[in-house]
């Protein structure tokens, strides 16, 4: 570690060092490795000097002297440069070999740490970070921690040379060593204002830099909405507007850059003018040899990139220290799950679901979402959960199936609390399909079975309980095509038949469905629930839903409103016995007639506007969004 940092107090330099600290600490073989290689390198560095010294007393002045030499003495004096010069190589190599190894044997091991605590971070953490920031944790976060690692033994070396070499001048001549005196640590301190003046400018330049990104990956991700409103030229603005505030600030980089450069490579060439200034009258004098002169003149121009090597860790350190506070926020970031150590039998017969008395809030201090709800969900059967917007029902079931847990309250699964399972307990018993399906850039088959080991047979009886066998077989290749990023390829319905079919697969004991089937026709829709009760793939069955002809299928509907259960019953109890709940349930009816009305004038050549809004009582009483599509009704109908 530079020990000749100055200013420990500084704040930025202490914690910078403490980071580097802590990469030490992890990685100390290899780090002795490297500082080993960087000293030798610098001892060798220092002795070529002097052997080259060495060389103009005993053998270049006596020739000079004699007018003659032999080759035996100039064998020799080769030998003697080669053999400083082999040792250095050796450093080299090892500092080199040993500081890259060291830096990204670090950077992997805390990209592996960082993804292993996303993945067991709850849900709930992840909705408070996106995607951009998550990445940028893994990837540039850990690289600019890591940086000034690689430098780092250079650095010592270069530490371990300066030390040597002051010594070596005193020794030598020290006069001569004045120079040395003033020189150094005139290099030293204009690195180290470089760097300080720097690093704030990279540091702005790197966000820049990431907002450039970010405003472009914006836009490609909303293409089409860019394209059809019209925004081409604001989302072009807006993409200059910071690409010319990058280019401002690299500007400004560049600048500092060609400011200090040449004062960098200056000051050791003015260093060897000033001891042949110095050493001629040393010489003349008769203070100092010729030898000496050589060596020392020779010292000043190898030294100049060593010592910036120092410059190089301390300029980075700015950044290491931002980048580690990044990833340690990351890797310290609490709310992971707890895991017990039960575990449910292998069955495939239906669980049993209890919720009791759950209340559950996104932020503390915040009115919670579900106020003590509880319901029982018998094996086999299948719940309605029915309630407008915003009533709680995604978060309900989110809770379901562990993505979260509750504040209070429990939800219990065949008797067991969901906290006692032990990890990947909860996901081998149950299954989730939301609204917004996420179908991966692969084939139909690979995204039900999402690699794990199934027979064709197995993906087909999940595709045709969720009504996706008949699509899937008239696609060109079948299981085997491609469905495109984000399954571009297929229909809204499609995905979401193809996202259920995944969920089936597995088997679950437990299926929960939040709005998973909104896409698809209500015919289809009624379908799948009907399969799911005949089929061998049989599971206790909670479904989100709004369609009468859904809810009519459930054996129990549990209502919610502003995250409390307000009824629970047969669909016809509620409706007789909750104000409310027929008042919700009578406006979802309107708004899909008014749909098949729409599609009906559509499908008739008619006036009927695509794309044309919900019927006001729907949107009101929270209708879903997303039409469903017309080749499901088609199946349904066949
Ligand atoms: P529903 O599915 O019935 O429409 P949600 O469970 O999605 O309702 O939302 C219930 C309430 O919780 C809403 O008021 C919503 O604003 C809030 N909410 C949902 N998700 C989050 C979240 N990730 N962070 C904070 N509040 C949330
Ligand atoms: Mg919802």
């Amino acid at each position: 570690m530079p020990s000749t940092a100055p200013r420990t107090s500084n704040d930025i330099l202490a914690r910078g060092l403490r980071v580097l600290g802590a990469g030490i600490r992890e990685q100390k073989a290899i780090f002795a490795v490297a500082v080993a290689g960087g000293a030798l390198f610098g001892g060798m560095t220092v002795a070529s000097a002097f052997v080259l010294g060495g060389v103009t007393t005993r053998t270049i002045l006596p020739a000079f002297a004699a007018g003659r030499t032999t080759a035996g003495a100039l064998a020799g004096a080769a030998l003697a440069i080669l053999g400083v010069a082999l040792v250095k190589v050796v450093g080299i190599v090892g500092r080199r070999v040993g500081a890259g190894t060291m830096q990204y044997r670090l950077q992997a091991s805390y990209r592996r740490r960082i993804t292993r605590q996303y993945l067991t971070l709850p849900l709930s953490w992840h909705q408070r970070h996106p995607t951009g920031t998550l990445l940028s944790n893994a990837n540039a976060d850990v690289e600019s921690t890591w940086y000034p690692i690689a430098p780092l033994p250079f650095a010592c070396g270069a530490v371990v040379m300066l030390g040597i070499t002051v010594v070596a001048l005193v020794r030598t001549d020290p006069a001569l060593s004045v120079v040395g005196l003033v020189v150094f640590p005139a290099v030293f301190t204009l690195n180290f204002v470089y760097s300080r003046r720097m690093s704030p400018r990279m540091t702005h330049a790197q966000q820049l830099r990431a907002e450039v990104s970010g405003v472009a990956h914006e836009s490609f991700d909303g293409a089409l909405v860019v394209k059809t409103l019209g925004r081409e030229q604001e989302e072009t603005d807006r993409f200059r507007r910071q690409a010319v505030e990058l280019r401002d600030a690299m500007v400004r980089v560049g600048r500092l850059r060609g400011t200090f450069d040449p004062m960098m490579e200056a000051l050791p060439t003015f260093g060897t003018l000033a001891v042949l200034l110095v050493g001629t009258m040393r010489l003349r004098s008769g203070a100092a040899t010729v030898g000496d002169l050589v060596s020392v003149a020779y010292l000043f121009t190898v030294l100049a990139l060593p010592v910036r090597a120092i410059g190089w860790v301390l300029g980075d350190l700015p950044r290491a220290v931002v980048g580690w506070d990044r990833v340690q926020r990351v890797l310290r970031a609490s709310g992971g799950q707890a895991y017990g150590d039960r575990v449910l039998p292998a069955r495939s017969e239906p669980a049993r679901l209890s919720v009791d008395q759950v209340t559950f809030g996104y932020a503390e201090g915040a009115p919670p979402v579900l106020i003590g709800v509880g319901f029982d969900v018998a094996p086999g059967s299948t719940v309605a959960v029915v309630g407008p917007t915003g009533s709680g029902k995604s978060t309900l079931v989110t809770l379901l199936v562990r993505l979260v847990d509750p504040q209070s309250g429990s939800v219990l699964l065949d008797g067991a609390d969901l906290r006692e399972l032990s990890r990947g307990g909860v996901s081998d018993h149950t299954a989730i399909v939301s609204q917004a399906t996420f179908l991966f850039d692969d084939t139909v088959r690979g995204n039900v079975t999402l690699g794990a080991d199934m027979s064709d047979e197995q993906v087909w009886r999940a595709l045709a309980v969720a009504q996706a066998d008949r699509f899937v077989r008239a696609l060109p290749d079948g299981l085997a095509t491609r469905v495109g990023e984000r399954g571009t390829s297929l229909s809204g319905g499609q995905r979401q038949r193809i996202a259920l079919a995944r969920a089936l697969a597995r088997r679950p004991r437990l299926l929960v469905l939040d709005d998973a089937t909104s896409s698809v026709d209500p015919a289809v829709e009624a379908a799948i629930l009907r399969g799911l009760r005949s089929a061998d793939l049989h599971a206790t069955v909670v479904v989100v839903a709004y369609r009468r002809s859904t809810i009519a299928l459930a054996d129990e509907v549990v209502f919610l409103e502003r995250g409390r259960v307000l009824g629970r019953g047969s669909h016809q109890d509620l409706l007789a016995t909750t104000p409310g709940y027929a008042r919700l349930v009578l406006a979802y009816e309107e708004a899909e007639q008014e749909r098949r009305r729409n599609r009906a004038a559509l499908a008739a050549g008619g006036r009927g506007r695509a794309g044309k809004p919900p019927a006001k009582a729907a949107a009101k009483a929270g209708e879903p969004d997303g039409g469903a599509d017309a080749d499901g009704a088609a199946e349904g109908a066949a």
